[in-house]
């Protein structure tokens, strides 16, 4: 047992009343921001949260994580809440506990580095609304992009988390980039900042415990803010990383609330309460009012989640990622991507390409956006590329990367990548070395001028600015302008008690057998026809349009036969999982017929078409922007010619193979 550690066995006891310890281990809980976008696809709602908010607030976290990372974008885009609500209103529950947020440096809340006058506001609105520690990151721990972010944070006399990007070339600290003297060089370059304190983020869960100890106990020794571990526990490392943390004596350590632990989550809180009791370290928590909380979220919470936890595997840990260095949402990322594309058996070579990709540009630590960046490009070559060309289809954010918008990489970008991806960039062909938003022009003016009076007040000002297609379009929703899709309404328990007998009932085969023919009604020529994924199971479901509301008309596993349902169930009260409308097409339809189609080459959704009807356009110039996986495609026209048709609309979903437009 270390000197930091000291077990006095006659302290022991269960409730918080028990002598504070020397040097108390402080503790940030994860559960309402990293814990439900790890586990449960960043899909937590405001309205799950409540229930344990104000027994949250009185355990004595040092801080809870409610806000940044990906919960603005999944918010507004796909559960049809406000982001800065949920913030004012977990305020109201949480009285006594600092709320922190993750802020991607310059990229904010998004994908990209913004202007300066967009973070400015950011920041300022964000503290408006409650936040008080701003952890703050640069994918490519270029501390450049903090440059504009910290001094409002500071002003704005909130708490300035530096925080720096864990990486590894090798398997364990060390090498040529990522060795010790780099860690601690980044730290000093924090302090000199200003730094509160300094966070070493692990996003992938590649520290393994002695280096923990060892980097942990050099930055002690070296710089003087508080030092804070970030852990993933994708390889199943972080609960010993985090101990030899402890020993070493880090001063704050995050994690999750049981039930939103562990897996590509962090490790649970309740084994390190219960592991410290009577030590010096003591977290002084009383673990009864913890097992409360996850009573509460058990029983209450999580039946609404359960779906939406990656059920392919049994295993709770993933060794491909020690392996592959992947953060956990970057690889189910991948494999979604490669699912949609009908490419999953691809997953190896993608796997052989990733570190050859990462190290041409320029071997950046791989943390949203750049384990985006990398990934995607990385999926593109293994699809797209031929023998004789590498890099057949360069994502808009690589280009960017290359150069230089998002800032300095580790090590320098291979310069024929770099030629490539640039011939013909819209900035230029000469890469920049500057701090990256010094190249932006101001975007507020122009955010405002567009969205116009669809922005009440800032805060809408700023969701446009960041997320111009899906920001605008939940705007639209918020005001009642368009209608809000039953795909973002949030389910009961009492939906998932439907499902989970319904679901029982498919599988046993009694939903066929129980039916009375008489009460089925007759399937209209209306009737639509989806088809639905259970747990694996692929079921044909009829929708029929009755007085408004959609209801089942039958639901058939496949195969069976295939026009009229040959084993239809009866109405069912709730449908089994929410059904995507497609797009609907311009009206009215263009003729397709003939000429040269522009087609989607994976699924995505349309960002903008660079050309319109009438316009000609060259073979290889950009017709029309697709997004997949959040980074942008720009698809080069097949062939010369004047564009005939453009058949969708900014924002709509495309299919891979549709007809995006037609040349002639
Ligand atoms: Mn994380």
């Amino acid at each position: 047992m270390s000197e930091h550690t000291q077990v006095k066995m006659t302290e022991m006891k269960y409730d918080k009343d028990r002598p504070a310890a020397k040097h108390r281990l402080m503790i940030e809980d994860l559960s309402l921001r990293d814990g439900h976008q790890s586990l449960f696809a960043t899909r937590g709602r405001t309205e799950d949260m409540i229930p344990v908010a104000e027994k949250m607030d009185e355990i004595g976290f040092w801080a809870v994580e409610v806000w940044g990372g990906a919960t603005f974008d999944t918010m507004h885009r796909f559960l049809g809440e406000d982001p800065w609500e949920r913030l004012r209103t977990l305020k109201r529950y949480f009285k006594k506990t600092p709320f922190s947020m993750l802020l991607r440096g310059q990229n904010l809340v998004g994908y990209r580095n913004y202007a300066d006058d967009v973070a400015k506001l950011f920041v300022k609105k964000t503290v408006d609304n409650g936040m008080e520690i701003f952890r703050t990151f640069d994918a490519l721990n270029d501390f450049r992009n903090f440059e504009t972010v910290v001094p409002v944070i500071k002003e704005c006399g909130a708490h300035f988390q530096g925080c720096i990007c864990y990486s590894l070339t090798e398997p364990r600290i060390g090498g040529e980039v990522y060795n010790l003297e780099y860690y601690l060089k980044k730290a000093k370059e924090l302090e000199d900042m200003g730094a509160d304190s300094i966070c070493i983020k692990d996003m992938a869960g590649l520290m393994a415990p002695y280096d923990a100890y060892k980097l942990i106990k050099a930055l002690k020794d070296n710089v003087k803010p508080l030092i804070h571990l970030h852990s993933h526990f994708t390889s199943g490392m972080s609960p010993m990383t985090h101990f030899k943390a402890i020993e070493a004596g880090v001063d704050i350590i995050d994690t999750c609330l049981t039930p939103y632990a562990y897996r590509t989550s962090h490790a649970a809180l309740e084994p390190f309460v219960m592991s410290l009791l009577g030590t010096n370290r003591d977290t002084g928590f009383d673990i009864n009012a913890l097992a409360r909380i996850n009573e509460i979220l058990e029983k209450e919470v999580l039946p609404k989640y359960k779906h939406l936890l990656d059920d392919t595997k049994v295993s709770v840990i993933d060794i491909n990622v020690l392996l592959h260095q992947t953060p956990g949402g970057m690889l189910s990322n991948l494999v979604n991507q490669l699912r949609e594309m009908d490419a999953l058996d691809k997953i190896g070579e993608v796997y052989k390409e990733l570190p050859r990709v990462r190290k041409e540009l320029g071997q950046i630590p791989l943390v949203t956006p750049t384990s985006q960046i990398v990934g995607i490009q990385t999926v593109n070559n293994v699809l797209f590329d031929t023998p004789d060309e590498r890099y057949k289809m360069v994502t808009a954010q690589v280009k960017d990367l290359c150069y230089g918008l998002y800032g300095k990489t580790s090590v320098p970008i291979d310069p024929e990548v770099q030629k490539k991806a640039l011939k013909g960039y819209e900035r230029g062909e000469e890469p920049i070395t500057c701090r990256p938003a010094e190249v932006l022009e101001p975007e507020l003016e122009k955010a405002k001028q567009e969205i116009g009076s669809l922005a009440a007040d800032d805060e809408d000002l700023i969701t446009y600015a960041l997320f111009p297609v899906t920001g605008k379009k939940y705007l639209m929703q918020k005001y009642g302008k368009e209608q809000v899709p039953d795909s973002v309404k949030p389910i009961t328990l009492e939906d998932v008690e439907k499902q989970n007998k319904m679901i029982e009932k498919l599988r046993k085969g009694e939903l066929v057998e129980k039916i009375n023919p008489e009460s089925i009604p007759e399937k209209s020529e209306n009737a639509r026809t989806f088809n639905v994924f259970v747990e694996g199971e692929y079921f044909e479901v009829g929708v029929d349009e009755v007085g408004g509301a959609p209801v089942i008309t039958y639901a058939a596993p496949v195969p069976a036969a295939p026009v009229a349902p040959a084993a239809p169930a009866a109405p069912a009260p709730a449908a089994p999982e929410p059904v995507k409308e497609p797009a609907a097409k311009k009206e009215p339809e263009p003729d397709v017929s003939a000429g040269t189609p522009v087609t989607a080459p994976m699924p995505g959704m349309v960002i903008k078409y660079e050309k319109n009807v009438g316009d000609s356009v060259n073979e290889g110039e950009t017709v029309v922007v697709i997004e997949a996986m959040k980074m942008e495609n720009a698809l080069p026209a097949p062939a010369s010619g004047v564009i005939k048709a453009v058949t969708y609309n900014s924002g709509d979903s495309v299919a891979k193979g549709d007809v995006l437009a037609m040349i002639e």
